[in-house]
Formats: C-alpha cells, sequence, structure tokens
C-alpha cells in the first residue's frame, strides 16, 4: 500500500526546494492533502480490472458494442502533471458481454495511475481481451496533456489520439472505420 510519510516527506522537501517556507499557514496542511489525494489519483494501482470484467453475460448475437466518452482523468509519469480527455472503446464480443458500466470502471482503474497516454490506451485493450476473450477490441483515447498545455510548447487545446486494436479490429479497416465514425458521430 501507499507510504503516506513518505509522500508527506516529499512534498515538504520540494516545497523547501522551490523556496518556499513549508510552515506558512496555507503550505502547512498540504502534503497532508496531497498524500490523500495520491490515495484517489493513484489508487487504481491497487485495483484490478478484473474485479469488474469477471462478471459477464451471455448473449445471442454478437455486434459491436461501443461505450463512447468516458471521460477520464490521468497524471503523466514524466511530469506529474494530468492529461484529461475522452476513451472510447468497442469490442466484438464472442458470446459473452460485460456491463457498460464496468468498462467505464476499467478506464477509470488504468487512469487512476502515473503512466503516458499510449500504455494506458494498450492496458484498455489487454484487459478486455485477457477476460472478455472477444473477437476483437478496440480503444481510442483523445486526451490534453497539462504538460504540453501549462508548460513547454504551450499548446492549449492540442490533443494526443491514440489507438489499440486488436482481434478483427487489427485487420479490418472497414470495421475500424464504423467504430471510429460511431465515435465521432455527436
Ligand atoms: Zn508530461
Amino acid at each position: 500500500m501507499m507510504d503516506y510519510e513518505k509522500i508527506k516527506a516529499g512534498v515538504r522537501l520540494m516545497l523547501e526546494g522551490i523556496g518556499e517556507d513549508v510552515n506558512r499557514e496555507g503550505l502547512l496542511e498540504t502534503p497532508d492533502r496531497i498524500a490523500r489525494m495520491c490515495a484517489e489519483i493513484y489508487g487504481g494501482l491497487y485495483e484490478d480490472p478484473a474485479q469488474h470484467l469477471r462478471k459477464q453475460f451471455t448473449v445471442e448475437r454478437d455486434d459491436m458494442v461501443i461505450e463512447k466518452d468516458i471521460t477520464f482523468y490521468s497524471t503523466c509519469e514524466h511530469h506529474l502533471l494530468p492529461f484529461y480527455g475522452k476513451a472510447h472503446i468497442g469490442y466484438l464480443p464472442n458470446g459473452k458481454v460485460v456491463g457498460l458500466s464496468k468498462l467505464a470502471r476499467t478506464v477509470d482503474i488504468y487512469a487512476r495511475r502515473p503512466q503516458i497516454q499510449e500504455k494506458m490506451t494498450a492496458d484498455i485493450a489487454r484487459a478486455l481481451e485477457e477476460h472478455l476473450n472477444p473477437r476483437g477490441v478496440i480503444v481510442m483515447v483523445e486526451a490534453e496533456h497539462t504538460c504540453m498545455t501549462m508548460r513547454g510548447i504551450k499548446k492549449p487545446g492540442s490533443k494526443t489520439v491514440t489507438l489499440v486494436a486488436t482481434g478483427v479490429f487489427e485487420e479490418n479497416m472497414e470495421l475500424q472505420n464504423r467504430f471510429l465514425s460511431m465515435v465521432r458521430d455527436r
């Protein structure tokens, strides 16, 4: 589990490092606040999507399932700054589906970790592959990275888009396009 004392000590050191007075009123409780916040925003490290994806339902028809516009907040591991946006998931079942809210839960578990967007996208796709054994999975993530917008090259509004396609989605462009057109249809 997380070591709150280490987090608190680290935050104090960082504040001292930037020349702040860690004992001034506004900062006194900041280390403790950040430690508790870490439990929330990095809590996905201690959760397994299996708890949500295990419960499945049998379906007669293996039509495409899409859950789009799943809002998420994550943290870039290079700067520890937020990146946030929307994840879109599609899969072609193989006789089994999961409840739609479980797809959003899976996104949430992988979002609440320090990481890069590419890994988050691949992790979500892999979890669905492993647990549902579908004919194919496609995951698209669109996000704004505050390490690109509030610092560095400062390009507000620019979006990073990542896409992972497995199984039938990997080879079938028509299926990919069907997914993309449904995701873009607002
Ligand atoms: Zn970054």
